[in-house]
């Protein structure tokens, strides 16, 4: 069977079935064409990372931030291959938490199914799709439809011109390094700190697909598409919307750009220079994270950070030193 869209999205229809979430079952289908130019396609439904299901339970939060992942999340997080310029099926309009996450992962094309729209859910939450979703995706350049899987026919939401480029001014950055040891990473942190000042930032050492090392750092930042240099620009961007907000948290970052490039993390080296807010560390465990270097670990973005942090320590579920 040659696989289209619709096909994607079938299957994500009918991940969604065995989502554990009692209400919002939703699930995702990432695909695209590896290196080798193979069609490539996994799905994930929403759900609570293993760790967290059996140490914590499903009906604690993580600080304030839900202990499930989200469908298209868990799709980037756990890719086998490079994410940049794939597409993703979702059976109902994302949060902009995951938009973010799409954008900064570079993919390309979203679908949705038509049916999603009616739903209660989305009747709740249309404002943060329309108003938020919407415009990171037009601002990343990312295209986005509307499937209807009866009809066989697809609307467009949003097409972006061919040669669109959104604006990146603080892009992750990517320095080729010789070895992987403790002290090259703490000289890169120390580096670091010093360019960045008061700002957040992530460091991680990862391979790329060829067996290059890499140390990653990144800035926390508006998500990709948006600039910070103009000022009156910037404070609005972070001003957060309710629970929501433009900016992308650098460990996030981090792990995007990894699924985005091909990348795979060496487990013991990630640092952040502050206490990951609740839901990078939520998401951390979702890309079966178990360590995390922490610069100071009284500092956090995130007023309930500090707690999620006492929460997943305590259960040993990640390990911060
Ligand atoms: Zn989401």
């Amino acid at each position: 069977m040659t696989s289209t869209p619709f096909s994607h999205m079938q299957a994500a229809l009918d991940m969604a079935l065995d989502s554990p979430h009692p209400t919002n079952k939703i699930a995702a289908t990432l695909f695209g064409t590896n290196k080798e130019r193979e069609d490539f396609s996994i799905s994930h439904h929403n759900h609570w990372p293993a760790p967290i299901q059996e140490k914590i339970g499903t009906e604690i939060k993580i600080g304030n931030s839900s202990g499930t992942i989200h469908a298209e999340t868990a799709c980037i997080l756990n890719s086998p291959y490079s994410v940049e310029g794939a597409s993703l099926c979702i059976t109902d309009p994302f949060c902009p938490n995951c938009a973010k996450n799409i954008a900064e992962a570079g993919i390309k094309n979203i679908y949705l199914d038509e049916e999603g729209f009616d739903k209660d859910f989305f009747i709740r939450r249309g404002e943060n799709f329309d108003r938020m979703s919407m415009q990171i995706c037009e601002r990343a350049g990312i295209n986005v439809y509307a499937l209807d899987m009866e009809e066989n026919k697809t609307r467009t939401i949003l097409e972006v011109p061919k040669n669109y480029k959104p604006i990146e001014d603080s892009p992750v950055s990517a320095e080729p390094i010789e070895s992987i040891n403790e002290a090259i990473l703490y000289d890169i942190i120390e580096a670091a700190t010093q360019n960045n000042k008061r700002r957040k930032f992530a460091v991680a050492m990862a391979k790329n697909k060829n067996g290059n090392d890499f140390a990653l750092i990144a800035r926390s930042h508006a998500v990709v598409g948006y600039s910070m240099h103009k000022p009156e620009e910037a404070l609005d961007l972070l001003t957060p919307r309710g629970k929501y907000s433009f900016i992308q948290e650098p460990v996030n970052r981090l792990m995007m750009y990894m699924s985005r490039k091909g990348f795979t993390l060496y487990p013991d080296y990630l640092y952040c220079s502050q206490v990951p807010t609740a839901r990078e560390q939520v998401n951390l465990v979702g890309a079966g994270i178990k360590r995390i270097t922490v610069g100071d670990t009284q500092k956090c973005r995130d007023p309930r950070g500090l707690d999620a942090m006492a929460q997943l320590k305590s259960a040993k579920i990640l390990n911060y030193s």
